[in-house]
């Protein structure tokens, strides 16, 4: 049994609400020109997969599946879904693929299960549509990291840590690229998306929750960081260090209001799937640093190839494949 826990969707609304907001010139989403502006160009060859397979929730996904052996996906919307648009286009959009993605998993319960998508432009919306994925179903919800250069640490976004904590849906904090304030100095040398910006961003956003104590608020809230953690395992020694002694000088308290030191958060609040990272040294490190019950197998269909990422996966000599192929994820998602 082989389940992949970072895998993407679109919905044609969604698509043809960002050919308009490109077409509009995108204000304030020059990250989103970037990024979008390179899928939805035909003349590019990957632009191909926005096209056809993040559209697909039915033969071709299971074909790729069934090539690469993946027995099932936990699929959600691709990346930065609604959250570049105006409050209200973000939460239809969002509903019209959370009724989409329910309808693909309930026509194929073996093969799919999913996650919510949801617009944090309006918080108690989004709490509400995350109570209502639960019941399309739906077993978490993804936030592509920052909303309009903004985090969930944030005290507007309460409403919505509030309800997936109580809902016991955890939050996969995906990638996006890094927001206008950021970007330059990655745009420059063209670092923005997945060859470093967005693993910088997404740490960046984690640990900004970590250190502000959301999770003394929301001890159980559950946050899943994909990417094998967005590098943030492997910084966890240096990053406590050096908390400890900022914590201790005056002009820094005001920002670091954890109660406790940022790695004993990281291991009890996040889950750390594999996605696009099956690399044998990386993923023996991150089992060694998180333990094996909070290390989970992705592939990051379909911007990795299914079959390439199961057989370098293959090769990782890991304490407990079970625990990384299925169990893990079962019993995080609550999967049937
Ligand atoms: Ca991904």
């Amino acid at each position: 049994m082989r389940i992949a826990t970072e895998e993407a969707f679109a919905t044609p609304a969604l698509i043809g609400a960002w050919r308009k907001l490109l077409d509009d010139g995108a204000p304030g989403e020059s990250g989103f020109k970037l990024l979008i502006g390179f899928f939805l160009n035909p003349g590019v060859e990957r632009a191909a997969i926005i096209g056809e397979q993040l559209l697909d929730l039915g033969e071709l996904r299971l074909k790729h599946m069934d090539e690469g052996g993946v027995d099932k996906q936990l699929i959600f919307i691709t990346s930065p879904g609604v959250q570049v648009f105006a409050a209200d286009l973000g939460r239809r959009l969002a509903e019209e693929a959370n009724d989409i993605l329910s309808g693909a998993v309930r026509a194929h319960p073996d093969r799919f299960d999913g996650l919510a998508a949801i617009a944090p432009q309006a918080p108690d919306d989004a709490a509400k549509e995350l109570e209502r994925a639960k019941g399309l179903g739906l077993k978490g919800v993804v936030i592509n990291s920052h909303t309009k250069g903004e985090y969930l640490d944030n005290a507007a976004y309460r409403p919505i840590l509030e309800a997936a904590e109580s809902l016991g849906m955890p939050i996969y904090i995906h990638p996006r690229n890094p927001p206008p304030s950021m970007l330059q100095p990655f745009a420059e040398r063209h670092l923005e998306r997945s060859l470093w910006g967005f693993q910088t961003e997404t740490a960046l956003h984690a640990l900004r929750m970590i250190v502000s104590g959301v999770f003394d608020d929301f001890p159980k809230l559950k946050i899943v960081l994909g990417h094998l953690g967005e590098g943030l395992p492997f910084w966890l020694d240096r990053i406590d260090r050096h908390f400890s002694w900022g914590a201790n000088s005056g002009d820094t308290v005001p920002f670091w209001t954890a109660k406790r030191p940022p790695g004993e958060y990281f291991l009890e609040n996040f889950y750390i799937p594999s996605s696009g990272h099956n690399w044998d040294p990386a993923v023996r490190f991150v089992e060694e640093v998180v333990g094996e019950d909070r290390l989970m197998f992705a592939v990051d269909y379909p911007y990795e190839n299914c079959r390439a990422q199961v057989d370098q996966a293959g090769a990782i000599t890991l304490k407990n494949p079970e625990k990384f192929y299925h169990l893990n994820a079962e019993r995080v998602f609550k999967l049937n």
